[in-house]
């Protein structure tokens, strides 16, 4: 199979780290878009080698002297703009589909701003006349999933269920019942469930894309802008396992929304300033679930959001995986978005290293946030 990137990952085979480790982080980068091309954007990001990505950034002293400032980051993997999809899902969402069939939860997250290629990489190109999802992360891995329940997994008679939501502002909504607005409760046992939410049985990656192709229209029906909705909700793809009536294994993989929506809002409209409280509220905690997850600390506060609590399983107990991937827009109008993307990446992973963590304290983060009472709790009854 051809992988057209010049970047090296051949010598690795597909069982590595990622696998094993509880939490993995990679980057990709796209490619200039033919806009971005003739509308002259110079280039700000480099991938050099298979883990490292730098970003060169534009400064300007006080005494007027332009210079760059590289920013070195370290990750599990990191994908030039020539990889494809289907390299990315190799050393990404492939290596965790075995969690799911040895009774343990996998979880692979797009994170990054608007336009940097989430949706692309999870749901595959749906941009072109001709809806390419089988592209996509979500297809690769319901493909595998197929494969591996009529192989050596078949004398365990698993059958294989999908549901498709999206977390928008603080409400659920069911991507394959038309929006229907679904409740999320935790019974006294810490389970949490999305009440009434649709979870179809599927019994050929054919349905499956079906059903990717139908979540992803009714996702973006009522918009007027084309990246207006979607970059302001977390869609949620789940592949779930059963054996019997009992759940055996669960993969969700989730196309974040958009990072700077949490940002700068501050002239925004009330809703949209809501939105974005909310939409920083979910990345924090989400950070911090998977922050805890992979130090082994027993209490992960997978409450504080709704996107965490509706992915408690992804956090906690030691049969969970988790992987995110960070997207990067590669000109130089994103250099600031890229740097808070690689900022975030970097202290998921907390890569202590090479120092190149170092400099970022915890303040800064939670420089972003709004003042507690822009929080809306409409729906405290629930959390
Ligand atoms: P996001 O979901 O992060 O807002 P999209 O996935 O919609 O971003 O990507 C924005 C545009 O860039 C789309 O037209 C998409 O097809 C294109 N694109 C993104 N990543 C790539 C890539 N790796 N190769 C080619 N085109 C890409
Ligand atoms: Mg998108």
């Amino acid at each position: 199979r051809e992988y057209r990137t010049q970047v090296d990952y051949r010598p690795l085979c597909m069982n590595d780290a990622v696998a094993e480790n509880r939490i993995s982080v990679c980057v990709r980068k796209r490619p200039l878009s033919k806009k971005e091309v003739t509308r002259g954007e110079i280039e700000v990001v480099t991938i050099p080698n298979k883990d490292h990505i730098i970003l060169h950034q534009p400064q300007v002293k006080v005494d007027l002297t332009k210079y760059l400032e590289n920013q070195k980051f370290r990750f599990d993997y990191t994908f030039d703009e020539n990889s494809t999809n289907e390299l990315v899902y190799r050393f990404t969402a492939q290596p965790l589909v075995k969690t799911i069939f040895e009774q343990g939860t996998a979880t692979c997250f797009a994170y990054g701003q608007t336009g940097s290629g989430k949706t692309h990489t999870m749901g595959g190109d749906f941009t072109g006349k001709k809806q390419n999802a089988s592209m996509g992360i979500y297809a690769l891995t319901a493909r595998d999933v197929f494969r591996l329940v009529s192989s050596d997994y078949r004398r365990q008679h698993l059958t294989v269920h999908c549901s498709f939501f999206e977390i928008y502002g603080a409400k659920v909504y069911d991507l394959l019942a038309n929006k229907a607005v679904l409740r999320v409760l935790e019974d006294g046992k810490s389970q949490v469930q999305v009440v009434g939410l649709k979870v179809m049985d599927v019994d050929s990656e054919q349905m499956v894309l079906e059903l990717i192709n139908q979540g992803a229209a009714v996702r973006t029906a009522g918009t007027t802008s084309a990246n207006s909705n979607s970059s302001r909700s977390h869609a949620v793809f789940q592949i779930i396992l059963r054996q019997g009536k009992k759940q055996w294994g669960k993969f969700s993989l989730i196309d974040l929304a958009g990072n700077e929506r949490g940002q700068d809002t501050r002239d925004c409209d009330r809703e949209t300033r809501l939105e974005g409280a909310e939409i920083n509220k979910s990345l924090l905690a989400l950070k911090e679930c998977i922050r805890a997850m992979s130090n082994n600390n027993s209490h992960v506060p997978f409450r504080s959001s709704k996107l965490t609590l509706v992915l408690r399983d992804s956090f906690v107990g030691d049969k969970a995986r988790t992987v995110m991937i960070s997207m990067i827009s590669p000109g130089l109008s994103s250099c600031e978005h890229s740097l808070n993307t690689l900022r975030y990446a970097n202290r998921v992973k907390e890569l202590g290293a090479d120092g190149t963590d170092e400099r970022f304290s915890p303040m800064e983060d939670a420089a972003f946030m709004l003042a507690p009472e822009e929080f809306d709790y409409d729906d405290q009854e629930t959390l």
